[in-house]
């Protein structure tokens, strides 16, 4: 395959470019809504915030992390 290689010889895919380019541009990395911290919108952070602690199985919650101010009406019963 071709279209997926870069410059230094390695191979990303599709929709890693897709979030490369929305990142470089400012936007969500997966969505094109315009991002509230590094990668992602508000929805998207907290969405990928839970994905983490599901993964990682942890039991506290760092309450004073950006992602839980952005959105009060959706943090989760603690
Ligand atoms: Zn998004």
């Amino acid at each position: 395959m071709t279209s997926g290689v870069v410059s230094n010889g390695g191979y990303i895919s599709r929709a890693r470019r897709y979030q490369l380019r929305y990142k470089q541009a400012g936007l969500c990395m997966l969505c094109p809504v315009p991002a509230v911290n590094k990668n992602y919108r508000a929805k998207h952070a907290v969405a990928a915030r839970e994905q983490q602690r599901a993964r990682m199985k942890f039991k506290r919650r760092n309450l004073g992390a950006a992602s839980y101010s952005f959105s009060r009406t959706n943090t989760c019963a603690i």
